[in-house]
């Protein structure tokens, strides 16, 4: 299944329609770096697949969410760090901003919220 939006920012990305600093990819997700970090390591997560939120990702196929998770440990120990935090913010009263599905991976300190 590909479903893509044209006036999605993470879709154009995946396409490779618009630059981004790539850390890896599996077959089903790619990770870049923030634009805009929060954290001294800040990477994004994000499904091929265009779904709003982790939860519609979820719903469309399960298996997706286990993608986007070993991807950020992935990205994440390449980078030299073996803790992180991931962030699927739901909504925009939790602060998402972007509605195609991605997880932050934030290292090096603990990032956005702080201490939950
Ligand atoms: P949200 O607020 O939806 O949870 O997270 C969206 C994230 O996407 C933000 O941290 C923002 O900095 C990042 N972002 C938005 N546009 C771009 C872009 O064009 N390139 C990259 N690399 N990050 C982006
Ligand atoms: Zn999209």
């Amino acid at each position: 299944m590909s479903d893509t939006s044209d006036s999605c920012i993470f879709c154009t990305i995946v396409a490779g329609e618009v630059p981004a600093e790539e850390l890896g990819r599996n077959d089903r997700a790619i990770a870049i770096k923030d634009l805009n970090p929060q954290a001294p390591f800040h990477a994004l997560v994000i499904p091929v697949d265009h779904h709003e939120n982790a939860a519609a990702s979820a719903a469309a196929d399960p298996a997706t969410i286990g993608h986007l998770v070993s991807l950020a440990d992935e990205v994440a120990k390449a980078a030299g760090n073996a803790d992180y935090r991931l962030v699927a913010n739901t909504g925009a009263g939790a602060g998402q901003t972007v509605f195609h599905t991605h997880l932050h991976v934030l290292a090096g300190s603990l990032g956005m919220t702080e201490r939950l």
